[in-house]
């Protein structure tokens, strides 16, 4: 059996390489350079897997859960 010349695998492309390389990349919010498996911007707070699946980040729930208790605290005090 033999095999195409653009079959085989010489290993990665440099289109690959970068895409590897790349850890980080541009928020479209504020030009801020974020890891790319952040799902929101630290610098802006944007979301950054708009696209695609809409995962709730967790800061949020943390967020939601200060903010439930400091309202229950300012309402008991
Ligand atoms: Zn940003």
């Amino acid at each position: 059996m033999t095999r195409h010349d653009d079959e085989i695998d010489e290993g990665p492309t440099p289109e690959d390489v970068a895409r590897f390389d790349s850890v980080t990349r541009t928020c479209p919010g504020c030009k801020e350079e974020v890891y790319d498996d952040t799902a929101v911007c630290w610098q802006c707070g944007r979301a950054l897997d708009a696209e695609g699946d809409a995962k709730t980040p967790m800061w949020i729930y943390v967020a939601a859960t200060i903010a439930m208790a400091a309202i229950v605290i300012i309402i008991i005090f």
